[in-house]
C-alpha cells in the first residue's frame, strides 16, 4: 500500500467488539456487520424479513419492552417487532457505526425522515431552538424554516454559531461539503463554537470516506443514504450515526413514529458499504478533472469543488443552464447524487425551489448554478457530453474562467 493511501486508510479504531487489532477505513467497509457471519456457517447477510417474533414468554416480553421504554437500547436476545429493530437493519447500522467512528448508528426510511427524528428528539427534551448554516439541502431548510415540527431556526455563519445560541437551543447544524455550493466549514471551529450543544454534521456529500465529523467533535453524523451509502440510485434511506445515549432515544422516536428501514433496503445499503471507498475515490477522481476542464473553460463562469475532494462539483455557465439540462445525452438530468452514474439537475428549480428565492440566492445558489455529481464513467466520455451541452453558450466578457487557481486547479468558491 502506497503512504497516501494507507493514510487514507487510516486506522479504525475504539470499536466495542471481538477484534483485537484495529482495522483500516477500506476493510472495515467489507467486513463491518458481517463478523458474525463465518461462525454461521454463511458468506452473504441473511435477509430477515420477519415484521414479528414469537415468544412465548410475555413476561420476558413486557421486561424487554420496559428497558427499550427506559434507555433506547436495542432489546437483548430475539426481535421483538419490526418497529423496534431489524436484524439485516442493525448490521448495516453497525458498519455504518464503525465507518464513522460512533458508538451506534440509527437507520431510517430516509434522510429527511431521519433528520425528523433527531429534531422530535430534541424537542421532546424541551430544546426546540436550531441554529444553522445555510446552504443546507433545500428540504431540510424548509423543515428548518417552516417550523414544520415546530422547531424555532436561527440562520447564521460559522462565525456567529457562538452569538445565535440560547438556552433552549438544541441541536447546531450544518453541512459541508454544501448541498448545492460545495461550501466547507472548519468542523473542528464549529464544533468548538457549539459548546455543549450537540453539532450535527450532513455529512451525505462527504461520506467517511473523505471525512468522519465525530473526530471533529460532531455529535451526530446525518446521511442521506439514498446517496453515496447506497450508491446505485435503487435504495432510499436516512442514517445518523452517534453516541448510543442519543442512538437509544433516536430508536425510541423510531418506534413512536414509525420512519423505519426496510430490511431489504439494510441488505443494500450493507452492500452498498463494501464498494463505498472504491467508488468515492474513483468518482472524486473524475470530479476532480472535470472540475479542471470546466475552469478552463471560458462558456463555465465558475467552478466550485471542494477543498477535500469527492465526486460532486457545481458550476455557473454565462449562458442559460437549462440549455446545459436540456442537452445532455449520456450525463443523466436528474435530481439526486451518489449513484455510480453522473447525474446533473439545477438546483434553483429542483434541489432547492422549496427555499425562498431571495434566502437561496443570499446562500450563495445563483440561478446560473448546475451541480452535478460524478459517476463511475470515463472521464473523457463525460467531458465529451458536457462540452456539447454547453454547446454554443456565450463565454463570459474576458473570455476566461472567472475562479480559475494559478495551477488550473479551480479555487474552492464560496468556502467559508
Ligand atoms: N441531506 C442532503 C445533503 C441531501 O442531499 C438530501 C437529499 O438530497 C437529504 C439530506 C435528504 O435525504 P432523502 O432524500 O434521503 O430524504
Amino acid at each position: 500500500m502506497d503512504p497516501s493511501s494507507r493514510e487514507a486508510n487510516e486506522r479504525m479504531s475504539g470499536y466495542d467488539d471481538a477484534r483485537t487489532a484495529p482495522r483500516a477505513l477500506a476493510t472495515e467497509a467489507v467486513h463491518a456487520g458481517r463478523d458474525d457471519l463465518a461462525r454461521q456457517g454463511l458468506h452473504a447477510p441473511p435477509i430477515d424479513l420477519s415484521t414479528t417474533y414469537p415468544s412465548y414468554d410475555s413476561r420476558a416480553e413486557a421486561a424487554r419492552i420496559d428497558a427499550f421504554a427506559a434507555t433506547g437500547a436495542e432489546p437483548d436476545g430475539p426481535p421483538v417487532y419490526g418497529r423496534l429493530g431489524n436484524p439485516t437493519v442493525a448490521r448495516f447500522e453497525t458498519a455504518l457505526a464503525r465507518l464513522e467512528g460512533t458508538d451506534a448508528a440509527v437507520a431510517f426510511a430516509s434522510g429527511m425522515a431521519a433528520l425528523s427524528a433527531v429534531l422530535l428528539v430534541r424537542a421532546s427534551m424541551g430544546l426546540r431552538h436550531v441554529v444553522a448554516v445555510r446552504p443546507l439541502y433545500g428540504c431540510s431548510d424548509h423543515l428548518l424554516t417552516a417550523g414544520l415540527l415546530g422547531s424555532e431556526v436561527t440562520w447564521t455563519d460559522p462565525a456567529g454559531i457562538a452569538d445565535a445560541l440560547r438556552p433552549d437551543t438544541g441541536l447546531v447544524i450544518v453541512e459541508t461539503p454544501a448541498n448545492p455550493t460545495l461550501a466547507e466549514v472548519d468542523l473542528r471551529a464549529v464544533a468548538h463554537a457549539c459548546g455543549s450543544v450537540p453539532l450535527l454534521v450532513d455529512n451525505t456529500f462527504a461520506t467517511p470516506v473523505l471525512q468522519r465529523p465525530a473526530e471533529h467533535g460532531a455529535r451526530l453524523v446525518l446521511h442521506s443514504a439514498t446517496k453515496y451509502l447506497g450508491g446505485h440510485g435503487d435504495v432510499m434511506a436516512g442514517v445518523v450515526a452517534c453516541d448510543e445515549e442519543l442512538a437509544g432515544r433516536l430508536r425510541q422516536v423510531r418506534f413512536a413514529t414509525g420512519g423505519v428501514l426496510h430490511p431489504l433496503a439494510g441488505y443494500l445499503l450493507l452492500r452498498g458499504l463494501a464498494t463505498l471507498p472504491v467508488r468515492v475515490r474513483a468518482a472524486s477522481e473524475g470530479a476532480a478533472e472535470l472540475a479542471r476542464r470546466l475552469s478552463a473553460d471560458p462558456r463555465v463562469a465558475q467552478v466550485h469543488y471542494p477543498r477535500i475532494g469527492g465526486a460532486m462539483v457545481a458550476f455557473e455557465v454565462h449562458g442559460d443552464p437549462h440549455d446545459v439540462i436540456g442537452g445532455v445525452r449520456l450525463i443523466t438530468p436528474a435530481v439526486s447524487l451518489g449513484s455510480v452514474d453522473t447525474l446533473i439537475q439545477h438546483p434553483a428549480s429542483i434541489s432547492h425551489r422549496i427555499v425562498d428565492a431571495d434566502d437561496r440566492r443570499g446562500a450563495g445558489v445563483s440561478d446560473r448554478l448546475l451541480r452535478m455529481s460524478v459517476g463511475l464513467e470515463d472521464v473523457d466520455d463525460l467531458w465529451a457530453d458536457l462540452d456539447q451541452a454547453l454547446g454554443a453558450m456565450p463565454a463570459g466578457a474576458d473570455g476566461r474562467h472567472a475562479d480559475e487557481g494559478a495551477a488550473g486547479r479551480p479555487e474552492p468558491a464560496g468556502a467559508h
